[in-house]
């Protein structure tokens, strides 16, 4: 049996990303000048360099910008996960982010574009982490 998988580790810049995630939920920070995503979570703004950052939900569901099929793990916590897909997968009005995808009994059908929906994976601590899964 592979050992555990790791659980999130919130930094200052994180903390409220796992919390919601912990929750069941997607939380993002939101520039409030540019009215856009700021993703991952930094401290300034890369637009605006501004730093009046408010944090929304996110769209749960987009689609597959690319992605990658891992035939061997690097990590031991992941062996019995092999194929796995590593994806950028853009929400509907945004962020993108890089997660994994779930619940996929191909990988080779795996598609750019294809349609992907949020899920959570629990992990150690009362921790998960968001994961998308095909739509359909
Ligand atoms: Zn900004």
């Amino acid at each position: 049996m592979a050992p555990a998988k790791p659980a999130p580790e919130p930094t200052a810049l994180s903390a409220l990303y796992w919390a919601a995630a912990a929750r069941g939920e997607l939380s993002a920070p939101w520039c409030e000048p540019c009215a856009d995503w700021v993703f991952p979570p930094r401290p300034r703004c890369p637009r605006c360099g501004g730093s009046e950052m408010g944090w929304r939900p996110p769209a749960t569901t987009g689609e597959v910008v690319t992605f990658s099929v891992v035939h061997q793990a690097a990590y031991e916590a992941y062996r019995d996960d092999q194929p796995y897909v590593v994806a950028i997968v853009a929400l509907d009005g945004g962020p993108q982010l890089m997660t994994n995808l779930v619940d996929v009994p191909d990988p080779g059908a795996v598609a750019v574009g294809q349609r992907v929906e949020l899920t959570f994976e629990a992990r150690g601590g009362g921790g998960q982490v968001p994961q998308f899964r095909p739509v359909g």
